[in-house]
């Protein structure tokens, strides 16, 4: 009978859900020492200021170089990761490659700032700021370099727990971005009780946004909010000339998307900041 319980238990399961089941068992392992064989990169996509179009920043995003399923996106791995409770790792592992990058611009006088993407787990976890704090006493940066964005439906999932964390991160003097703003319900008597320092409009009021009238009026009264909280805004996925003069006529102060720049990495890192420090010299 205990035979035949099991045989009926193994049914139970399509051929496709185990593959995918036993895939995700073998992700997880394989997450485990993504980190110690390097297979996670930092790669940074500039934010760009519209008044001249000048790098003051980055935000860093995730990239998993796995050795036989090959470049797993974030999208893929980021909610996976935060299923198993293995995105803490991910999240500390992103901020101390920001610092140590902070840490070397500032040693060759470039004053630029990282922000890093922190889930919705992270904001749940009470020993996460003073994770923080340990990490950044061992690097020489200006704290205000380093950036943490949170998006706005983490934020407004259980606001009460999430100010006092997020007021004892800023104490750090780190700076912090609502990301994806616009998409996460946002209460404004919560928005005005949280200490942020950037709203970041979504990509998805930015598309095509040259053409849409209303949208234009709605983003004009999302970047009048901003400002009268004093924070900065900026906007997400501008991929065309049109929609950056947009946004620019419309009053929002940044910009961040491939028509300034994709992410970078590598060689293509190096020369968009040799090409900063040479703008600096040159001025
Ligand atoms: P996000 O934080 O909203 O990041 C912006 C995403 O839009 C990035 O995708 C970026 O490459 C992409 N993007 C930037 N400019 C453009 C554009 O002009 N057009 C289009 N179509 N896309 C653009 P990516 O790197 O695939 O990341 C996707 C999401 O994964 C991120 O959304 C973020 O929520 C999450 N993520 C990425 N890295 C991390 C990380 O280190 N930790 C955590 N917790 N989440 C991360
Ligand atoms: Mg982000
Ligand atoms: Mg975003
Ligand atoms: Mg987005």
């Amino acid at each position: 009978y205990a035979a035949k319980a099991q045989t009926q238990t193994v049914v139970w399961y399509s051929d496709a859900q185990e593959a995918s089941r036993l895939s995700h068992l073998s992700l997880l392992s394989d997450l485990r020492s993504a980190v110690q064989n390097s297979e996670l990169q930092m790669w940074l996509q500039p934010k760009v200021k519209l008044a001249d179009m000048q790098t003051y920043g980055f935000e860093a995003l995730v990239r998993w170089q796995h050795p036989q399923r090959g470049f797993i996106s974030p999208a893929e791995f980021v909610p996976f990761a935060e299923r198993t409770g293995y995105i803490s790792t991910v999240t500390m592992w992103m901020i101390e490659r920001a610092l140590q990058s902070l840490q070397l611009w500032q040693a060759q006088g470039l004053n630029l700032s990282i922000a890093v993407n922190v889930s919705t787990n992270d904001l749940r976890d009470e020993s996460f700021p003073d994770r923080v704090r340990a990490l950044m006493q061992r690097y020489d940066v200006s704290p205000a370099n380093l950036r943490l964005e949170l998006t706005e439906s983490g934020i407004m999932e259980d606001p009460s727990s999430a100010i006092p964390l997020l007021q004892k991160l800023r104490e750090l003097g780190i700076g912090l971005s609502i990301d994806d703003f616009g998409t996460g319900h946002s209460s404004l008597a919560y928005l005005q009780k949280l200490p942020v320092t950037e709203l970041k409009i979504d990509r998805s009021f930015v598309i095509n946004i040259d053409q849409l009238p209303s949208t234009q009026r709605l983003v004009k009264t999302i970047v009048e909010m901003g400002h009268g909280l004093q924070l900065s805004v900026i906007a997400e996925g501008i991929e065309t000339a049109a929609e950056r003069d947009t946004l620019r006529e419309l009053g929002c102060d940044s910009m961040q998307g491939y028509f300034a720049s994709k992410p970078l990495h590598g060689e293509s890192l190096q020369k968009w900041l040799d090409q900063i420090l040479l703008n600096a010299r040159q001025t």
